[in-house]
């Protein structure tokens, strides 16, 4: 045998080396026998992320693919010509830009509504196949009664599907399932990876057949999380409730805080009900008073433990302006028939030590406070 193709075939015997974490299987094929078949099928990391995440949210099935927008749009890919999609106003702008794309493209009805409000039930078409929202909504933080929404529209259309995008709410305070939703979905980018660092999206049913269309789906569309990502998150989640715990925490302090504070019109938080929210944490809306929405950039620069960038939900703070950022893809008339101005600011909360944090924003405050009294003319 020449060493060249002994080289090709060296492999150890991994039978026995128990190591105590399960390594990253960079490997696309797997032997003819195996369960794994081909990475873009299966793989045991994204195996192992996914009993995880079914364990956390008590789901029959998860499923990870490689961000939450690929979860949307495997969501959307059950929708056949013809159909209605109902989705909520109060929504992150790529999901709404997303859905406005495929109806247009797979010529499905598209239906915006307010289902917070539990009058607007009635407006939804008794046709309906689809009915998609977040729970608590980005932007705003409005709730919907997930049963109140399931029951109405399964009493007009058994087959119609119910979909929540747990994203904010996570496992550890939210399980739609449990409250009449058909598939939860999230962008694990967030909570779930919780370092800024990777890309993930989670589908997860109680319902079987639901559950392999989604995979048939996943494998001939080629959306599976990548094993390097999976590990990764498979670690996060290791600490992901420690990490939620303390991001509540902050939240609720910070809550206190801009409640009384002068700059601040209005804040933002979710109604938990203790029967299907059962706990809140990490991100919150505030509007700035009037006169100082036009300081914005002034206040997020003077702030020093809160980043700027599109990330959220992560170990460190950070600080939005929805209008320009998340929702910058809805055109100005759209933002404007969802209440959303340049006064809205949205603050995620990390894991710094609160009073840091506190300081920080009372500094800021006090900063565009200073410059916009500056930039007032004097009383003759
Ligand atoms: N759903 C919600 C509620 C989000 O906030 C986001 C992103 O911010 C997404 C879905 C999309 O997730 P990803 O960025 O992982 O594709």
């Amino acid at each position: 045998m020449k060493v060249a193709t002994q080289i090709l075939h060296t492999r150890i015997d991994n039978d026995g080396t128990l190591p105590a974490v399960t390594p990253i299987y960079c490997s696309s094929a797997f032997s003819a026998d195996s369960p794994y078949f081909y990475t873009r099928k299966n793989n045991p990391n994204v195996a192992e992320l996914e009993q995880v995440l079914a364990t956390y949210e008590n789901a029959r099935h998860a499923l990870a693919v490689t961000c939450g927008m690929s979860a949307i749009y495997m969501t959307l890919d059950l929708l056949r010509p013809g159909q209605t999609l109902v989705v909520n106003r109060y929504i992150y702008g790529c999901s709404y830009k997303l859905f406005q794309r495929m109806a247009e493209r797979r010529g499905f009805t598209l239906v915006v509504l307010d289902l917070s409000e539990p009058e607007n039930l009635a407006l939804i078409p008794p046709t309906t196949a689809l009915v998609l929202f977040e729970t608590p909504t980005n932007p705003f933080l409005k709730t919907i009664d997930i049963r109140r929404v399931a029951e109405h529209v399964k009493a007009a259309n058994p087959q119609a599907l119910i979909v929540v995008d747990n994203t904010w709410a996570t496992p550890l305070y939210q399980h739609p399932l449990e409250h009449g939703a058909d598939l939860s979905l999230h962008s694990g980018t967030k909570y779930f990876s919780g370092h800024s660092d990777v890309m993930n999206g989670v589908l997860l049913s109680d319902r079987d057949e639901l559950a392999e269309e989604l995979r048939q789906t996943r494998f001939y569309g080629g959306m599976l999380l990548a094993p390097e990502s999976a590990w990764l998150v498979r670690r996060s989640m290791q600490t992901f409730e420690i990490r939620m715990r303390a991001h509540r925490a902050t939240t609720e302090a910070m809550l206190d805080l801009l409640k009384t504070l002068p700059q601040v019109a209005r804040v933002y938080y979710p109604r938990i009900d203790g029967r299907q929210l059962t706990g809140y944490g990490g991100i919150l809306f505030f509007s700035l008073r009037r006169d100082l929405t036009p300081y914005y950039q002034r206040f997020a620069r003077s702030l020093r433990w809160f980043g700027t960038g599109t990330g959220m939900a992560c170990v460190t703070s950070m600080v939005a302006q929805p209008y320009t950022g998340s929702h910058a893809s809805m055109s100005p008339a759209e933002k404007a028939e969802m209440g959303l101005g340049e006064d809205l600011v949205r603050l995620c909360f990390g894991l710094e030590d609160p009073a840091d944090l506190e300081a920080d924003l009372r500094a800021a405050f006090a900063a565009i406070e200073a410059e916009a009294g500056a930039e007032t003319p004097a009383e003759p």
